[in-house]
This record gives structure tokens, C-alpha cells and sequence, in this order.
């Protein structure tokens, strides 16, 4: 008789070969290979003052900025959205994998080390997931994420003061012009919370629309000042 082979369940769990493209790893704590490692495109050029998005040399805000449509101050993203980023982001999702996690902690971490604006940060905080998430025992990514970078930075960590709504559809599959008209996604939980400025932290940065709803919550719920938002990844 003729055994299937199912693999090893393991190498899926903790995988030692790139997460793209399946070749050797050059640094065992990076989950990619050299090549894949190197495409990483880092964010960069004139980026908008307070978002972060690209936008011409002449500029200093683009134009969603410019009509005030995000409630937080200050974004930055370490990598832009991709093939490799988003294969990161989805591992690190649904497997909740140490080596990425670690990986994507780090970036940000350096990301904070290298920005100025992140210097006034006096606590880190993240997206909350709904009810029924973390019910079914979703990994909150970015809960995940800022514990790490709490550690890394030692600035603490503020916990469970934003709660996420039930949401009936799955946002994710909505068209984006969809998503973007959905109503607000938090409220504030009964703790009383107030500080400064504080940093959200979160795997990618899409429309900007569950940065500014949380930021919008902290703003005029916990009256805090500022609030500031790092990402691993933005399209
Ligand atoms: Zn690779
Ligand atoms: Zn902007």
C-alpha cells in the first residue's frame, strides 16, 4: 500500500526554510531568505506629515490629511504592502509564529529608534479584537505586536481600554469604498485611562480608517493628546 504523505505538520508550525519562497534561510532569526530579504521595500520618500503616505516633493500633507479625515497625529509603517510583507503579516496571523512575530517587533522597534516623533511616547497600546474574535481564540496580532514592543522599549503597555463592536459582515471582504463608510468600530471599556501621548500599534495600515476610529475613541473619551500610530506594513 502506497503512504500518503502529509508532510510534516511541524515544518508549518515552525518553518526554517523563507516564507515566500521556501529557500534556505541566510539569518535564522529573519524568516526569509537573503534574496526575499533584500526586497523588502522600506517606506521612504516625501511622505505626508501626518499619515505617511507618498506624495509629491512640494507637499507637506496629502489631501486627505489636508481636509482632516484622521483623528490620530502621527503615522509611520516600517515596510510597504506586498507579496512579501503580506505572506509575513498572514503567517504571523493565523500561526502566530515566534520567529515572525520577533521579526516584525524588531522592525517596528527600530522604526521607533530612528523616528523623533516617537520619542515623547509614554504608553503603547493596540487594536482591539471583537467578542467573538477573541472568543474563538483568534491571535490578536496587534495585541501580540505592542506586548513585544512594550518589552523591547519598555514603555508600558495599556491594556484593554478600547473594546471593538460585533461586526455583522467581515470587513475585509468589502471593497474598500464599502469599508471606508462603515461607522465607528470602538468604544472606550470602563477603565479609566488618561496620559499624554500614546502609540497604537498594528501589522498593516490600509485606509487609515481603524487607526483614526481608535484614535478618535482615546481622543475624546480618555482625553489624551496625542496619539500616534506604527505599522509593519502599508498599502
Ligand atoms: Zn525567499
Ligand atoms: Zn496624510
Amino acid at each position: 500500500m502506497r503512504r500518503i504523505d502529509i508532510g510534516n505538520p511541524l515544518k508549518i508550525l515552525f518553518p526554517d526554510n523563507c516564507i515566500v519562497c521556501k529557500k534556505e534561510r541566510f539569518i535564522k532569526d529573519i524568516p526569509l531568505c537573503k534574496d526575499c530579504f533584500v526586497a523588502l521595500k522600506k517606506v521612504g520618500g516625501n511622505l505626508c506629515e501626518i499619515c505617511g503616505k507618498n506624495i509629491d516633493e512640494d507637499e507637506i500633507l496629502c489631501d486627505r490629511c489636508k481636509d482632516k479625515e484622521y483623528f490620530f497625529d502621527y503615522v509611520r509603517s516600517v515596510y510597504y504592502y506586498d507579496k512579501t510583507t503580506s505572506t509575513i503579516i498572514k503567517n504571523f496571523k493565523y500561526y502566530n509564529i515566534k520567529s515572525l512575530s520577533s521579526f516584525i517587533s524588531n522592525s517596528l522597534y527600530m522604526k521607533l529608534q530612528e523616528d523623533i516623533n516617537f520619542q515623547d511616547v509614554e504608553f503603547i497600546t493596540y487594536i482591539p479584537q471583537s467578542f467573538f474574535k477573541s472568543y474563538n481564540r483568534y491571535y490578536n496580532q496587534s495585541f501580540l505586536l505592542a506586548k513585544d514592543l512594550s518589552e523591547l522599549t519598555g514603555i508600558p503597555l495599556a491594556e484593554n481600554i478600547l473594546k471593538q463592536k460585533e461586526r455583522i459582515v467581515n470587513q475585509a471582504v468589502l471593497p474598500r469604498f464599502l469599508r471606508e463608510r462603515r461607522g465607528e468600530i470602538f468604544y472606550p471599556s470602563k477603565k479609566e485611562f488618561t496620559c499624554f501621548s500614546i502609540l497604537i500599534v498594528d501589522d498593516v495600515f490600509t485606509t487609515g480608517k481603524t487607526l483614526s476610529d481608535a484614535a478618535r475613541v482615546l481622543k475624546s473619551y480618555f482625553k489624551i493628546d496625542k496619539v500616534l500610530g506604527i505599522t509593519f506594513a502599508r498599502s
